[in-house]
């Protein structure tokens, strides 16, 4: 993890207020209200200051991609009002670790892992926010359900007596122009307007969708979370 803070608190603030003018934009373009859209700021292999620093800006919604490294932020930083959210890829034997801290899990992606994230849940008296990560392009490289799976699996998991299924999640393929994958966010909008019709015991109103390279156009597609890294706390050094 890379410890250093080479953002200040005035470019950081620039940053954020940079994106929000974008997601309103985007939404204005589509006839959206930019209200209905949640700013996830994605802080992962970034230092707990700089989450400090955002939600002083205002920033509530923070994302992590592995559950060691959001723990330990956690443990170090929680005030009221600021809601985790799981975005990367989660093993069942780590879903006992993240009922308690976790707003919202993004990246369910097997029947498996609901089960076992409701028993926890069931377990801890707490209801537990998840939505189903489809790996709309089939992507080999990529976590998710399968267009084709995702209605029955989204059956029995809405089923599940501890989770509340509030919609579907996806992470486009990495291309230089945003507007070749126009159509994977389109797809997954479209993937739930079925599921609102077949699968109606969820009214599956979240689309997490767009990063830092897409999210505009996420937006003009239906997203109301976009997961935002390296626009606001600036490029990774290290892989993730
Ligand atoms: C890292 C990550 C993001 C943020 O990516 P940026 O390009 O930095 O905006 C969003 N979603 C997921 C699942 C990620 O792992």
């Amino acid at each position: 993890m890379n410890k250093t803070i080479d953002l200040n608190a005035e470019q950081l603030a620039e940053n954020i207020a940079q994106v929000r003018a974008r997601i309103a934009l985007a939404a204005e373009r589509a006839g959206r209200d930019p209200a209905e859209i949640t700013l996830v700021a994605v802080s992962k292999t970034k230092p707990v200051e700089l989450v400090e620093m955002a939600y002083n800006c205002g920033v509530t919604d923070f994302g992590e991609n592995r559950v060691q490294e959001a723990l330990a932020k956690i443990a170090r930083w929680h005030p009221q009002g600021l809601r985790w959210h799981l975005i990367g890829h989660l093993q069942s034997n780590k879903a006992a670790k993240v009922v308690e801290p976790f707003a919202c899990v993004h990246s369910v992606d097997s029947l498996h892992l609901a089960q076992t994230l409701s028993r926890h849940a069931q377990e801890l008296g707490k209801p537990l926010t998840i939505l189903l990560q489809v790996n709309v392009a089939s992507e080999a490289s990529k976590e998710g359900m399968s267009p084709g799976e995702l209605p029955e699996l989204a059956r029995q998991i809405v089923a599940l007596p501890a989770l509340r299924v509030e919609g579907l999640m996806t992470i486009a393929p990495l291309v230089s122009d945003p507007e070749e994958v126009r159509l994977v966010f389109r797809e997954l909008r479209r993937l739930r307007d079925r599921l609102r019709i077949d699968v109606s015991a969820s009214d599956w109103a979240q689309l997490s969708m767009g990063m830092t390279g897409d999210y505009s156009v996420a937006i003009e597609e239906g997203a109301t979370i976009v997961r935002v890294g390296r626009a606001i706390f600036g490029q990774r050094a290290a892989p993730e």
